[in-house]
């Protein structure tokens, strides 16, 4: 794989899970990262610390990703800090479960807002760096259940729904100036998130996996890195699954 060298990557939610993994996977390429989190600290100074024993380096930026301007300060100051943004990862996101029948208007609005509002409040302000730069990757982690729909989800599968959208808009927008922008699509994936779903329901998920288990974090990260390395190039407005072939 092509390393990246001295790229500035930011990684929302990099403090545990999924962004954890990718955050300590781009250092391994070589890129300076920059690790986002909303409420745990000491989460994210642990993914840090493992950012720098990769031989790494990066720093922490705390902001929650739903605040249109704490994103814009953020910006502002990765702006100033690096004068560069080379690769956004949306990854920070919630699920607020439960059936439509009893749904609260703030848990809808509260996912929507994390999950699609975050991302495009960070994509917009990427955007304007890397469009100078000639020169962007923004991935979007969306999930299965975007694809295919899920009972019980019906804010968390609207708003993975709309960062398909979201993706393939950016991708045309932003082509011209060599900025791609493509979503993953990840089925169960082994992290605080499924850790809360109870046995029964993960033996039902099981029965529907086709390779038989969960996935890991860092078989995630994996494919951001490729999708943000040069060898990546040429694909973009993409929807990349990886499910164990939960869905095809
Ligand atoms: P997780 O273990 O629950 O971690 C969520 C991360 O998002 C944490 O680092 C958290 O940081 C951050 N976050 C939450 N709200 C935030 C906010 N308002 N602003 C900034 N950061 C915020 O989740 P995960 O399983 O790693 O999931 C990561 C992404 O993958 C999510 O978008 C999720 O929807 C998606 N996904 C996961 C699965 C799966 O099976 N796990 C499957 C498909 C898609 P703090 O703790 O600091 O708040």
């Amino acid at each position: 794989m092509t390393e990246i060298k001295k790229r500035v990557a930011l990684v929302t939610g990099g403090s545990r899970g999924i962004g954890r993994a990718i955050a300590v996977a781009l250092a391994r390429q070589g890129a300076f990262v920059i690790v986002n989190y909303s409420s745990s600290p000491e989460a994210a100074q642990e993914t840090l610390n493992m950012v720098r024993e990769q031989g790494g380096d990066g720093e922490l930026l705390k902001f929650p990703v739903q605040d249109s301007q704490a994103v814009e300060n953020a910006f502002d100051g990765i702006k100033s800090r690096h004068g560069q943004l080379d690769i956004l990862v949306n990854n920070a996101g919630i699920s607020r479960d439960g059936l439509l029948l009893r749904m609260k208007d703030e848990e809808w609005l509260q996912t929507l807002a994390v999950n699609l509002n975050g991302s495009f409040f960070c994509a917009r302000a990427a955007s304007r760096l890397m469009l100078k730069a000639r020169w962007g990757r923004i991935i979007n982690i969306s999930s299965v259940v975007g694809e295919m729909g899920n009972a019980g989800q019906v804010p968390y599968v609207s708003s993975k729904a709309g960062l398909i959208g979201m993706t393939k808009a950016m991708a045309k927008e932003l082509a011209s100036r060599n900025v791609t922008v493509n979503a993953i699509t990840p089925g169960f994936i082994e992290t605080d998130m499924t850790a809360a779903l109870d046995d029964k329901l993960r033996e039902e998920h099981m029965k529907a996996i086709p390779l038989g288990r969960y996935g890991q974090a860092d078989e995630v990260a994996q494919l951001v890195a490729f999708l943000t390395s040069d060898n990546a190039a040429y694909i973009t407005g993409q929807v990349i699954g990886i499910n164990g072939g939960m869905y095809m």
